[in-house]
């Protein structure tokens, strides 16, 4: 709380009242911080890989690229940290036009088991040979309200982590499950797992429970964080469940469309 005091003064100049503003600036100064914290993020972000970048383009300028085996490694890496840079780019500016409410979304009316059973199709269609989806989708139709897009782009973030940190000979189950009012979905996978103190934070900008080794996979930080507010523009929350060495579950909902009416409940 910050006060501010102005004294009143009368045509002798004798004070004659008191005025104090009392204003919460706890609040804005949480803001103000977070956003600090969040340029901060961003530059180091995107110093690391143009600090890689250099020193390869710099050993390659001092001769390395006339070494037939060296250079495409070099080059390789140099365009392995440009590719991640350009993602890492345009999800901060899909976050910051959604920070702006400067997004659309179009939502339509959709059998989210059928369009589910599409989307891990696709996946299907190009999975590393040693891990199995398994699917447990009811089979029955359940009409959502949703943006089709937006939401492959949820799940193709989730089932994308849970690949990534899937074991060899791993399994990542997708569920469906209906409950009273809303779809409960959920992608588990055998992996490392997260310790319960970092099961929040995933979801934060830039958060990495390992920075090095997602790095290495290629990760932004920031797929999680942008699933999180598209779930939430469908009016649906999102969170983790894991348990240590044994493996991660993502889960989030989505409200069901009234099945008679057709109109969201
Ligand atoms: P990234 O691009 O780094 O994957 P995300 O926002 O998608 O960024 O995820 C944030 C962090 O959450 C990851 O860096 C990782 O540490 C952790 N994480 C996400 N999904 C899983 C998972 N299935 N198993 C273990 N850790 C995970």
């Amino acid at each position: 709380l910050r006060a501010n005091f102005s004294a009143i003064y009368d045509e002798e100049d004798e004070v004659t009242g008191l005025i104090t503003v009392l204003s919460d600036v706890t609040e804005q100064e949480k803001v103000e911080q977070e956003r600090r914290e969040f340029v901060s993020n961003v530059s180091h972000e995107l110093r690391t890989p143009l600090t890689t970048m250099r020193s390869y383009m710099e050993a390659l300028a001092d001769g390395a690229w006339e070494d037939k085996e060296i250079a495409p490694k070099f080059l390789s890496v140099a365009q392995n940290e440009t590719e991640r840079m350009i993602r890492m780019v345009n999800d901060l500016l899909q976050l910051s036009r959604m920070d702006n409410k400067e997004y659309s979304i179009y939502k339509e009316k959709i059998d989210f088991i059928a369009y589910f059973h599409e989307v891990i199709d696709r996946f299907d269609m190009n999975i590393p040979e040693h891990i199995t989806l398994q699917r447990e989708l009811p089979k029955k139709h359940y009409f959502v309200w949703m943006d089709k897009d937006k939401m492959t782009q949820v799940l193709d973030n989730i089932i994308s982590n849970a690949i990534k940190y899937s074991p060899e000979g791993g399994t990542i189950r997708l569920r469906v499950e209906k409950q009273r009012h809303r779809l409960l979905i959920s992608i588990q996978d055998q992996g490392l797992g997260i310790t319960y103190d970092k099961l929040d934070k995933i979801f934060d900008r830039f958060y990495r429970a390992d920075k090095a080794r997602t790095r290495k996979l290629g990760g932004t930080g920031l797929g999680l964080a942008i699933s999180k507010e598209l779930v939430e523009a469908h009016y649906g929350k999102i969170w983790a469940k894991s348990k240590e060495g044994k493996g991660t579950t993502v889960l989030f909902t989505l409200p069901l469309m009234n099945q008679k009416r057709g109109d969201r409940k």
